[in-house]
């Protein structure tokens, strides 16, 4: 990396969090030991208090059951605020890496790293703790049950930002692939939405041998309608935007009985796109093709559309913050400013409706044959060389806002 465009301070910063290295790396692994999935991270939500009480950070408990925020005031006089926020849980995933801290409870693993974010802001907060040569206020937000379960939405509506006011936010996630020492990010949308949906035809299902033409039959729609789905992608959607649905699921009948025509078909999908726009034409073409189909064949439909993670959608400016405070640690070469948008979701995108903020990937890297272990796999393991870098980005940030 282009070490030598980083300035000394920025140096100084590095070298400083790399005597706490030790000290990250057994909290990371010891978190990665004890995987506690969403709502229940009781263990690791103590833990980090434990940390931030330690370092004389203030500290409140219980944001949305589980989740935590360590506040600390600057040496300096100033009246901006900012959040840096880490998530905390883990996965159901049966953990396959062998390695001697691995998981210590069957079926569940720190499979995304968020044993690494999490010790990530904890080295920040640490280094900021010991010295506040800052302006203003920073609030740490560890943040539970990311995966799923709306964490990121539970903490905004147990009043987050009116309890701990901040100006801006900011996240931070490891990609596997992306270089060590490299980052990337991106303005507007970055990570897509990520909806469910869930419609059920109706019919009155009959003999499928010997009465066909006395039913009506539910799965005639289902065909049409799985088929169907595409032509929002290629006739709905404009040419220049982009979105996903997919068909997850299909229930219907028992598989003891196929001479027998279902009543009832269940089918379940996600539906994913980067535009409040394309998301909202999403939510009206899926119901609209359940209905008429369902009535082309005599059938009737329910529809269900769960809007659970909206776009990820970043700032202009505080992108701009996170690019400089990135580009004084690696070199303004390693970090990408336009990256392509990422099809994952992400649960930052709630505090992002909120306040003004930015996100930025932070290279995890990869073998020397470019191979790697993706989020969300068994082998995959989070890369603990970049424990200080991430630290490091969290301080350099705070250095820019509130210098
Ligand atoms: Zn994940
Ligand atoms: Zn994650």
């Amino acid at each position: 990396m282009a070490r030598e465009e980083a300035d000394e301070m920025d140096s100084a910063v590095i070298e400083h969090l790399k005597r706490y290295e030790p000290e990250l790396i057994a909290i990371r692994r010891d978190i990665h030991r004890h995987p506690e999935v969403a709502f229940e991270e009781e263990r690791t939500a103590g833990l980090v208090a434990d940390c931030l009480r330690s370092w004389g950070i203030d500290v409140a408990t219980g944001i949305a059951k589980t989740g935590v925020v360590g506040t600390l005031r600057g040496r300096r006089a100033g009246g901006r605020a900012i959040g840096l926020r880490a998530d905390i849980d883990a996965l159901h995933i049966s953990e396959a890496t062998g390695r001697a801290y691995a998981s210590e409870v069957p079926g569940k693993m720190h499979a995304c790293g968020h044993d690494g974010h999490t010790a990530m802001l904890l080295g920040a907060a640490r280094y900021l703790a010991e010295r506040p040569d800052f302006a203003g206020t920073v609030r740490f937000i560890f943040q539970p049950a990311e995966e799923g379960l709306g964490g990121g939405r539970a903490m905004v509506e147990e009043g987050l930002f009116e309890r701990f006011p901040v100006d801006a936010v900011y996240g931070m996630h490891n990609a596997p692939g992306l270089p060590v020492g490299a980052f990337a990010t991106r303005v507007g949308p970055f990570m897509a939405s990520s909806d469910s949906w869930t419609t059920t035809f109706h019919g009155t299902g009959g003999h499928g041998g010997a009465g066909p033409h006395l039913a009506t039959d539910a799965t005639v729609p289902l065909g049409h309608f799985v088929l169907a789905l595409q032509t929002i992608i290629g006739r709905n959607v404009p040419a220049i935007e982009t979105a996903v649905v997919s068909v997850g699921h299909i229930a219907a009948g028992d598989f003891r009985s196929p001479n027998i025509i279902p009543s009832i078909v269940v089918v379940r999908g996600t539906a994913r796109s980067y535009n409040p726009a394309i998301r909202d034409l999403l939510e009206r073409r899926i119901g609209e093709l359940a209905h008429t189909l369902a009535a082309a064949y005599g059938c009737t439909a329910e529809y269900d559309y769960e809007r659970r993670y909206p776009p990820l959608i970043t700032h202009a400016e505080q992108t701009g913050i996170a690019i400089a405070a990135a580009s004084d640690l690696v070199g303004v070469d390693a970090v990408s400013a336009d990256a392509p948008p990422r099809t994952g979701a992400e649960d930052f995108a709630f505090m992002l409706e909120k306040r003004p903020g930015a996100f930025i990937m932070i290279g995890a890297g990869a073998a020397p044959d470019g191979s790697y272990h993706n989020l969300h796999t068994p082998l995959y393991d989070f890369n603990d060389e970049i424990l200080t870098l991430g630290a490091a980005y969290w301080v350099s940030l705070v250095g820019k806002e509130l210098g």
